[in-house]
C-alpha cells in the first residue's frame, strides 16, 4: 500500500497540491446562513458604525504584527464560527485581550494535525471578563499556559505560548469571544485597537498591535 502511494507520488507530484486546492474550492461553495455573517460584513466595511462596544487589544504583544489567515465564518474551518485565526510560529507570546479571570486551562495536549480526530488535543485558555463574556485562545503549545485557573489577568498580559495542538493544519492562534444572549452562549465579533485604528478584522490582512 505504502509502495503504491510512493509510486503515485512520484508519477504525479502535483496530485497532492491539486487535491488540496480542490478541497479548498469545494469548501468554498459553502456559505453560512447565520444572519450575523451579513452583520459582520457591514461592521468590517464600516457601513454599520459601532463606537460603543468594548475595545479589545490584539491577542499578542505590543509592536508585533501577524496575518489573519482565516476570519469570521471562514470557509475552511470556521463555517459556523465567529472566530479568528492568526498565523504565528510556535512559541509566540499570546496576550489577554481584556482584563478578566482565568476559568479554564488545558495544556496537556501533545499533538495536532489536519483532522477532527485531533480536536481533543487542542490546548486552550478561557478568560471570563467583567461583563460575563469570555475569550478563548486555542492550539497552545504543550505546557504552554503561563497562567492558572483563578488567576486575575490584565489586558495585554502574556498568558500563553502559541502552538499547533488539536485540529490545526499549521501553527496558529484560534481566537474566539462568546457572550450570553437570551440565555444561550453566542459567539460575537469584537472591535480591536490596531496600529491603523479601530477595526473589525478581515481575513488575509496583517494587523499590528500598537506600541504605546
Ligand atoms: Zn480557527
Amino acid at each position: 500500500m505504502n509502495l503504491a502511494l510512493q509510486i503515485i507520488n512520484e508519477k504525479f507530484p502535483l496530485l497532492k497540491p491539486f487535491l488540496l486546492i480542490l478541497m479548498a474550492f469545494l469548501a468554498g461553495c459553502y456559505v453560512s446562513k447565520d444572519p450575523m455573517r451579513k452583520e459582520i460584513k457591514l461592521l468590517q466595511k464600516g457601513v454599520i458604525k459601532d463606537d460603543t462596544s468594548f475595545l479589545y487589544s490584539l491577542p499578542f504583544e505590543k509592536g508585533k504584527c501577524f496575518r489573519l489567515v482565516q476570519g469570521y465564518f471562514g470557509r475552511f474551518s470556521h463555517k459556523e464560527r465567529v472566530a479568528l485565526d492568526f498565523n504565528m510560529k510556535r512559541g509566540t507570546k499570546i496576550c489577554a485581550v481584556r482584563d478578566g479571570v482565568v476559568v479554564r486551562v488545558k495544556e496537556d495536549g501533545d499533538r495536532g494535525g489536519w483532522g477532527r480526530k485531533y480536536r481533543p488535543y487542542g490546548n486552550n485558555i478561557i478568560i471570563l471578563h467583567p461583563d460575563g463574556s469570555r475569550s478563548g485562545y486555542w492550539h497552545l503549545q504543550k505546557d504552554g499556559a503561563l497562567v492558572n485557573v483563578g488567576d486575575t489577568v490584565r489586558q495585554g498580559q502574556v498568558i500563553a505560548l502559541s502552538g499547533k495542538t488539536g485540529y490545526a493544519f499549521q501553527p496558529h492562534l484560534h481566537f474566539i469571544v462568546w457572550t450570553s444572549r437570551n440565555g444561550s452562549w453566542q459567539q460575537i465579533p469584537t472591535r480591536f485597537q490596531t496600529s491603523k485604528g479601530i477595526k473589525y478584522l478581515c481575513p488575509f490582512k496583517k494587523y499590528r498591535n500598537p506600541r504605546q
